[in-house]
């Protein structure tokens, strides 16, 4: 028998609101906390619990940003021929982007969303590479650095796979005992909560089935260890959406040229300008400036949410949306959707959720980039205790650590796939 197993259970939006009034994982992981999240969307949250970094530090924030000199879109142009009717739906655009990922070789997670192909070869995308593979940030390692580089056995949930699957795979892993470390990543809830909304009936029995898994996995590794250490988190929570701003046809009343005089990016919940003269500077700053559904973040207040960026390269002014709001149609998505995330950081849907059998969490952690300081420090404590000699005869039937990632994940980390279906993300 092992000593410890550190396992690490991501849902992805179980926010603080979604749990807080909910027995959820209570008689196995009562200790819990309310975590901030970080500012912006999956693309942020997840590289920033998977680096214990923020996003002015690993540079994973938005997907697309303007820059015309390295978009690899160029060749997509022609695409703006093809009647809107065709090019608008998800399911032409989900195959299209299938296609250019291929043809890009994009290691990430890679949607086409809803940017028009006029102006697609504007922008270039963020995420080449897959945040959990070793060497995936844009910037600095991450959690599989980590592993990889310590020697660490570890299992990462596959997001090719389905939550069934990867539940199947770390259960198998469990069992054999030969993991120092698991990481289970669930993405299905996000998708419901997009869908539904965050007051859906169908939340509760979807938590009762994640405790039912999370029992089971611990169950089987109680066998092969002495102490499971468990970690339940999330990224962020999920705000319903009950109004909606058709930013892109304010911008488009304006004296005004996309391409010469501006561009913007049109994110679910917020937008992002980069200018090319004073004057459209000018004009859109007052716009939005009498627009009450947003407002314009100060660049003090992007320094604090570490999302200030001294080149500009994701973008001159961020117009963020108050919660609740959603930009519709936006280059994330073209109809509504119930739900959203990606508001304001210190909005009450935007908070993570934090809930572990360890009695004692450190004061530091508050936000989900520390969740990557308790999965090294379990990490490094699992590696060294579970190496402790035994007798001569149970090491030689001990199988050599085994690494049991896919070798070629092609995550943008976690499965930000279901959600993608739905758009946003
Ligand atoms: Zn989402």
């Amino acid at each position: 028998m092992k000593a410890i197993l550190p396992l690490f259970i991501f849902i992805d939006a179980c926010g603080w609101e979604i749990i807080k009034d909910d027995r959820f994982c209570s008689v196995f992981a009562p200790n819990r906390r309310r975590l901030e999240s970080v500012f912006g969307y999956s693309s942020a949250c997840v590289p920033s619990i998977l680096s214990g970094r923020w996003p002015d530090e690993h540079r994973n924030w938005c997907y697309f940003v303007y820059d015309p000199e390295h978009s690899p879109f160029k060749g997509l142009q022609w695409l703006r021929w093809l009647p809107k009717a065709i090019t608008s739906r998800r399911i032409v655009r989900r195959w299209l982007s299938k296609l250019v990922k291929a043809q890009l070789k994009f290691r990430g997670y890679f949607d086409l969303y809803n940017i028009p192909f006029k102006h697609i070869s504007l922008f270039d995308f963020t995420e080449k590479k897959s945040p959990l593979r070793p060497g995936g940030m844009n910037r600095g390692t991450n959690i599989s650095d980590f592993l990889t580089q310590s020697g660490i056995a570890h299992h990462v949930s596959d997001p090719t796979r389905s939550e069934a699957e990867n539940y199947d795979a770390m259960l198998k892993d469990v069992k054999t005992g030969r993991i120092d470390f698991g990481f289970v990543y669930w993405p299905e809830l996000d998708g419901l909560l997009h869908r539904e909304g965050n007051q859906s009936p169908e939340i509760s029995p979807k938590l009762r089935g994640y405790e039912e898994r999370i029992l089971r996995l611990l169950e089987a590794a109680k066998k092969q260890y002495a102490e499971v250490r468990l970690y339940v988190f999330s990224d962020h929570g999920m705000a319903n959406c009950d109004e909606l701003l058709d930013l892109k046809a304010r911008m488009e009343q304006l004296p005004l040229e996309f391409g010469k005089d501006y561009v913007v990016a049109y994110d679910s919940t917020m937008a992002r300008f980069w200018f090319f003269n004073d004057r459209a500077r000018r004009t859109v700053a007052e716009t939005l400036r009498s627009i009450p559904q947003g407002s314009i973040v100060p660049d003090t207040e992007l320094e604090r949410l570490h999302c200030l960026f001294p080149d500009r390269y994701f973008g001159e002014l961020i117009f963020l949306m108050r919660e609740g709001v959603l930009i519709v149609p936006s280059h994330m998505g073209e109809r509504p959707i119930r739900a959203m995330h990606g508001y304001h950081p210190n909005t009450a849907h935007s908070y993570a959720a934090l809930l572990t059998n360890q009695p004692e969490l450190p004061d530091g952690v508050t936000a989900i980039p520390h969740i990557y300081d308790l999965m090294v420090r379990d990490a490094l404590l699992a590696q060294e205790q579970n190496r402790s000699p035994r007798p001569p005869k149970q090491r030689e039937k001990s199988p050599a650590p085994v690494f049991c990632e896919t070798p070629e994940p092609t995550l943008a980390f976690p499965a930000r796939v279901a959600v993608a279906d739905i758009r946003g993300e």
